[in-house]
């Protein structure tokens, strides 16, 4: 049986993003402080890029103690923190916030392993030696790079809709392994092993256009967006016959569970939550 729960208020924690409301993060908080048996609340902070740093700060000095945050703030909260892990100092792209009693504001980045959980526990995927591409250059793009080349990876291509923006993250991960940056336009096949869809694109309903031959009966298509039903990219790759599609549920609860280690010292099971998040979506 769990120990009881604490008295006092809640210690709180959230979201800050633009836009938030569609979030699944105070379930999946929710979820995790119940079967841990943390004494926490989660709420959800819509915060426009213009009032990021001062509503951001405002949070922290009324008494929260820890944010994640989603787009489009992650290398603004890069830029906010006084400390930054290595994952995140390498990522330059901050997805959690930690507010410590000596003041200390430590950003961190949990997307990157939250995404290898997801494909090597949950999807069984074997990453050395794969040919990936990623699709977007953005903050979530810049969290999963360097977890991703640390798998050895043949090779790392990066097409993005702004070409400088894809070729300047492809400088800045050279010296981890074989990577290249590109638009759609400029991508060739032969099909590669694993496509990530890290653009918002399916946000808006829409799919980048994307040259033939990227896709083959081998390709496992990856959207770290996720909702109810297909989304533009999973039904552009089944209409090529992927070898299978996935959204970014794995990826979000496994995120959110180191997260709430950072925050709490525990590392919540995932597995209740995947299958509560199955259920519900
Ligand atoms: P950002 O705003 O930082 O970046 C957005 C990226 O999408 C940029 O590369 C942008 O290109 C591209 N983009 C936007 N609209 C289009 C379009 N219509 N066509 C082509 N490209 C487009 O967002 P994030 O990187 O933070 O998030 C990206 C996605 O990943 C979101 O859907 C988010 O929900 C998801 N995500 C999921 C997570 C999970 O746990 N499952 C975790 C993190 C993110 P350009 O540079 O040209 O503007």
């Amino acid at each position: 049986m769990n120990p009881p729960l604490e008295a006092g208020p809640p210690d709180q924690y959230g979201l800050v993003g633009h836009p938030v409301a569609h979030s699944w993060s105070p379930f999946i908080h929710g979820m995790f402080a119940k079967a841990t048996a943390q004494h926490l609340v989660y709420r959800l902070f819509d915060i426009a890029a213009d009032d990021f740093r001062r509503e951001t700060l405002r949070l922290f000095t009324s008494g929260v103690r820890g944010l994640n945050i989603t787009l489009p703030h992650k290398q603004a909260a890069a830029e906010l923190v006084n400390e930054l892990t290595p994952r995140a100092t390498r990522a330059q792209a901050v997805n959690t916030i930690a507010f410590f009693e000596d003041t200390t504001l430590l950003g961190d980045n949990t997307d990157g392993v939250g995404l290898i959980c997801d494909l090597e526990r949950n999807l069984q995927v074997d990453l050395a030696d794969k040919r990936v591409l990623l699709l977007g250059a953005g903050g979530a793009a810049r969290g999963v790079i360097g977890p991703l080349l640390e798998r050895e990876l043949r090779v790392l291509t990066i097409a993005n809709r702004t070409l400088f923006k894809a070729r300047k993250l492809a400088a800045e991960f050279a010296d981890m392994g074989q990577i290249g940056g590109c638009t759609f336009a400029e991508l060739q096949g032969p099909p590669c092993d694993l496509i990530i869809n890290a653009t918002s694109a399916s946000l808006q309903g829409e799919m980048p256009e994307m040259p033939d031959g990227l896709v083959g009966e081998q390709t496992l298509c990856y959207d770290m967006a996720y909702g109810r039903g297909e989304t533009p990219f999973t039904l552009w790759a089944r209409s090529l016959h992927a070898r299978s599609t996935a959204k970014g549920w794995g990826m979000l609860v496994e995120q959110a569970a180191e997260s709430f280690l950072l925050w709490r010292g525990i590392r919540p099971s995932t597995q209740p939550v995947l299958a509560a998040l199955a259920q519900h979506t």
